[in-house]
């Protein structure tokens, strides 16, 4: 969502609230450039989203299966349930934003790893381990050294 007072293209969601209609939804978002605040109003779209898996399957998005994971990553690490459902509405709400219905697993994986790696590093190298499936403990080890060089 673009900044009205500086263009800059990334914000995050401070706020949200459904609307009186129950089909949009208010958001107050912050510019990650400028930190001005703003609000936006979405119409929530309820067209599927087909996620494309690795072996070329289709399945159709499922948003408690991505909790899940999170959920799974965050397992007794100070990551509420709440940061993780925000997590999930800001990727789903992406996921309804784009032209095309038909999203390969593989971005929808980066997507989580990009907010689980602010949040959390271990939830993050949890999620990591499983979503790349790592073969074995040198991979593991430069994606760990990877993360800790981005410091
Ligand atoms: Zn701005």
């Amino acid at each position: 969502m673009k900044c009205p007072f500086c263009g800059y293209l990334d914000s995050k969601v401070v706020d949200s609230r459904p609307a009186e209609d129950g089909a949009s939804i208010r958001r107050r978002r912050e510019s990650l450039a400028c930190h001005k605040r703003f609000t936006t109003f979405e119409v929530m779209e309820t067209l599927p989203v087909v996620v494309i898996k690795k072996d070329g399957s289709r399945q159709s998005f499922d948003r408690s299966k991505l909790l899940n994971g999170m959920i799974r990553a965050c397992e007794k690490r100070p990551v509420s349930f709440d940061t993780m459902e925000k997590m999930v509405d800001e990727i789903e709400q992406i996921l309804q934003n784009e032209m095309n219905r038909e999203v390969p697993s593989a971005q929808i994986g980066e997507m989580v790893m990009d907010r689980l790696k602010d949040v959390d590093e271990v939830a993050y190298v949890r999620f990591a381990s499983v979503y790349r499936q790592f073969k074995d403990i040198s991979t593991f080890m430069s994606e760990l050294n990877k993360l800790l060089q981005e410091k």
